[in-house]
């Protein structure tokens, strides 16, 4: 061992820091499919500590061992790389953490660090909360923060009853969110940020990011972006000056639906007036450091690991699903028992134009098929049943092909009615400001072949023909048997 002690360590570490910014570096230059295969893990990690593994490894470890109390006492003061204890960090956290940050800068000369979480809720709780402190100087002033209404569910929940309600820290609504003037005149002195969510889930709010974030710069706060629905594929907003990103990494981008996720996703040098320096030079590392690691919600390595065999083939996936929605979506416009349908990607929706700025198919102009800039809106529509709150349920009722389910961005279809399920705890005054009546159902297009999809909600709204339902259809038995029941005559049958 070198008798030099710590430095031993230290000079190591920077010899690896510069190996690994220049692999980087390297990786930036790469088109966003050929980051979304490989990420962070480079052959020669693999080849060097993970006897060849092509994929990467789940490292299932509660913490890192040391070879001596010099490099102990390196790691744990931060001065070499180290992940320590899982509850911070794990190299497999970091391959995922590694990809997003990667492709949520895509295509800039931007840099952004990530911090895992272990839902999208914990995302949104980590990223908002380190804004939310007393101002010492300032100790008796009532902190605000702006945000539209038109975010998921639970997003409200959070803001209206743990923020607003619980903690007396005031929600200022923006109601129509394309009003510019809207969310400037809620600002002030005891802002800390501004929040928005698009397109919106289920009710496709969209609103001029670029806009947005020119008020909340002025105003020396920063801008966090729920981009959930559309995924780095379509959308990069830290590319149009929104400093935090937030992803419930849940939904679109782990299609095959293993895991609950989040990420906070955050460009360097975060524009924030009441800061402290790491936290504004760095709000990625922050977070993880400093007050996740207090607080204890990051994700496990497992669900990490899982969730990167699904981020491998997001934008093919992603224009696969946004073609075939927009064809259902015109499916649904001509249907009589449709009253409307609420799709950005239909060019009589009003955002359509404003959307088409935004939302774009990543790296169309290099693919063979296309080699132009293609539009894509994504996965995720609503559609209005006419006959009200009862014709909903009789149409939702008879899905054969799509599934029931509080879910989006699923490799498999899915619909809910908001108003009963994702939105019900907001009440009908929230849903009322968010713009979710009774009648609308939510679909988000898995990548089955669409005319199957288009099938199975021609013969589900043909209940509202008068016509009686084909009851022998479903192979599940509905109304009365209990889930025990039906787990064991499945069973019994199969025995048989
Ligand atoms: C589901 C969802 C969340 C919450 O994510 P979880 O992973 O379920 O905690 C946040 N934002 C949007 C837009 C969502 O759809």
């Amino acid at each position: 061992m070198d008798p030099t002690g710590i430095n031993h360590y230290l000079e190591a570490a920077s010899r690896s820091k510069d190996w690994h910014d220049a692999y980087l570096k390297k990786m930036k230059k790469c088109r966003f499919d050929t980051i979304a295969v490989h990420g962070v893990y480079s052959m020669q990690e693999a080849l060097d500590f993970n006897q060849g593994s092509i994929i990467e490894p789940i490292y299932m470890s509660s913490s890192q061992a040391y070879r001596d109390s010099d490099e102990m006492e390196a790691a744990l003061s931060y001065q070499i790389p180290t992940w320590c204890y899982s509850r911070i960090g794990n190299p497999s956290m970091y391959y995922l953490e590694g990809v997003l940050a990667l492709l949520e800068t895509y295509g800039t000369d931007l840099e952004a660090s990530c911090c895992a979480t272990s839902s999208g809720m914990s995302a949104i709780h980590s990223a908002c909360e380190p804004f939310l402190t007393v101002n010492k100087e300032k100790p008796d002033a009532k902190m605000n923060f702006v945000a539209t209404c038109q975010i998921y569910g639970g997003t409200f929940q959070q803001f209206a009853i743990r923020k607003d309600e619980e903690k007396n820290i005031e929600w200022r609504k923006v109601i129509n969110s394309c009003d510019l003037e809207e969310w400037e005149s809620q600002i002030d002195e005891n802002t800390r940020f501004l929040y928005g969510e698009l397109p919106s889930n289920p009710s496709q709010a969209f609103f001029d990011i670029e806009a947005v974030a020119k008020i909340a710069h002025k105003h020396g706060i920063p801008l966090i972006i729920d981009n959930t629905v559309g995924s780095p594929a379509l959308l990069r907003p830290l590319q149009w000056g929104a400093d935090i990103v937030i992803q419930s990494v849940t939904k679109t981008l782990s299609s095959s639906g293993f895991s609950i996720a989040g990420a906070v996703i955050a460009k360097k040098d975060i524009t924030c007036k009441e800061c402290e320096p790491l936290m504004k030079e760095d709000f990625g590392l922050y977070l993880k450091t400093l007050p996740n690691r207090d607080n204890g919600p990051n994700i496990s390595p497992m669900n990490a690991v899982m969730i990167l065999n699904d981020i491998r083939t997001l934008r093919s996936k992603m224009d696969l699903m946004s073609r075939s929605t927009l064809k259902i979506a015109k499916f649904l416009k001509e249907h009589k028992h449709v009253e409307q349908v609420d799709y950005l990607g239909l060019e009589e929706h009003p955002l359509h134009e404003l959307a088409k700025k935004y939302l774009v198919l990543v790296d169309s102009e290099y693919d063979e098929q296309y080699g132009e800039r293609v539009n894509r809106f994504g996965h995720l529509m609503s559609f209005r049943v006419k006959g009200g709150a009862q014709s909903t349920r009789n149409v939702f009722d008879g899905l054969q092909r799509i599934w029931r389910a509080t879910d989006l961005g699923r490799i498999k279809s899915v619909a809910t009615i908001p108003a009963i399920s994702t939105h019900q705890q907001q009440g009908e005054e929230g849903r009322d400001l968010a713009d979710i009546p009774p009648n609308l159902i939510r679909l988000c297009v898995g990548a089955e072949h669409p005319d199957d999809i288009i099938d199975d909600l021609s013969q589900a709204l043909e209940v509202l023909d008068g016509k009686e339902i084909d009851q022998s259809a479903p192979e599940y038995s509905r109304g009365g048997a209990s889930s025990s029941t039906l787990r064991r005559n499945t069973l019994i049958e199969m025995i048989m």
